[in-house]
């Protein structure tokens, strides 16, 4: 068994960044610290993760790969992730629905005063965030779920917010 198919299969077939499940054929092995860089290439220094987050993290520094990771606040999504195919609301598991909500929570706060007022737009903003992969379904059902959070209010087309507060 090569090492890739070991580390994939102890990592529950998952991309080690991002989570989501990867086949051999998407997935490479990162070497934490880079080889170029002294890195060994034993277990204790590889994890397997998606071809195209392992060729963005290239030889960075350890610190600067973990200051990457750290700037995605636990939602880190893969670059090119070639299975993101949209999925169909109900097969999704409930974290990955936590992650959107707060990937979107995230990306409201940071507009500040330039929030979407209208439902349609607020949609849009919130697809174009998911690069465009999202399914009218998933849109709405992250509404609903903002929603039902308190954190935005929607009254017929109109939006208005009540975001949490900003992580320090
Ligand atoms: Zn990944």
């Amino acid at each position: 068994m090569k090492q890739l198919e070991r580390l994939l299969f102890l990592q529950g077939n998952r991309c080690f960044l991002c989570h989501h499940p990867i086949a051999p054929g998407e997935a490479s092995v990162e070497h934490l610290v880079a080889t170029s860089n002294g890195g060994a290439k034993d277990d204790e220094n590889c994890i397997v993760c998606c071809k195209a987050a392992n060729a963005a993290l290239g030889s960075l520094s350890i610190k600067a790969k973990f200051q990457a990771v750290l700037s995605h606040r636990g939602a880190l999504s893969c670059p090119h992730v070639p299975h993101a195919e949209p999925q169909p609301t109900s097969a999704q598991p409930p974290s990955e629905l936590a992650e959107r909500i707060k990937q979107v929570v995230v990306d409201l706060q940071k507009r500040g005063s330039a929030r979407p007022r209208r439902l349609s737009t607020l949609k849009n903003t919130i697809n174009a965030l998911f690069k465009m992969q999202l399914l009218e379904a998933d849109l709405n059902l992250l509404v609903d779920s903002l929603a039902a959070m308190g954190h935005v209010v929607v009254s017929d087309e109109k939006v208005t917010y009540a975001l949490p507060p900003r992580d320090a």
